[in-house]
């Protein structure tokens, strides 16, 4: 994600767009390593203002995961958004949030990864409508109904038949 900026330097105040599209390494984070699925595509601008790069960027993915309800492996689409700032190392200071670039080129990598994991959902679904797992036999039941349910549903008429002939004995 190495973006060239060559002629951003000389023409100040410009913004010039850029896209980057591609296959990504596997990331960790927080003691998790995510894999990617497919390409990831990052488009925007940049512009450079005298000292510091601004950089809008969209981003889209898909990642490895498993759903939340079924436990089983899909890849979850992601879209997302960020705008980050970009100096010279000697113009970076200990507390600030900007990156740093070299030369004449920006690597957005890290930028993308950061934002990436900001925006990353805590739980994925396979499906909204994904049915889960029974929690009696743990079956999936988005591949069929297991008997638990139906067991139930056969005590709960069996009760009512019996409370019905109870009253007609009456
Ligand atoms: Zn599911
Ligand atoms: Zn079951």
């Amino acid at each position: 994600m190495i973006v060239s900026v060559n002629e951003a330097l000389r023409r100040v105040g410009e913004p010039f767009p850029f896209t980057w599209k591609g296959t990504l390494e596997p990331q960790t984070f927080a003691g998790k390593t995510v894999v990617f699925s497919g390409k990831a595509t990052l488009s925007g601008t940049y512009v450079y203002d005298g000292k510091t790069f601004r950089v809008d960027a969209d981003a889209t993915l898909g990642y490895e995961t498993v759903c939340a309800r079924c436990g089983e492996p899909m890849v979850e689409p992601m879209a997302f958004s960020f705008t980050e700032r970009f100096v010279r190392p000697m113009f970076k200071t200990e507390d600030d949030e900007l990156y740093t670039y070299e030369g004449e080129k920006l690597d957005l990598s890290t930028a993308f990864f950061d934002n990436f994991f900001l925006e990353m959902p805590m739980t994925t679904v396979c499906s909204e409508s994904c049915k889960g797992l029974c929690p009696v036999c743990g079956m999936n039941l988005n591949r069929g109904q297991c008997s638990c349910l139906t067991n139930k549903i056969d005590a709960r008429f069996s009760a009512l038949e019996s409370l019905l002939n109870e009253h007609k004995e009456v």
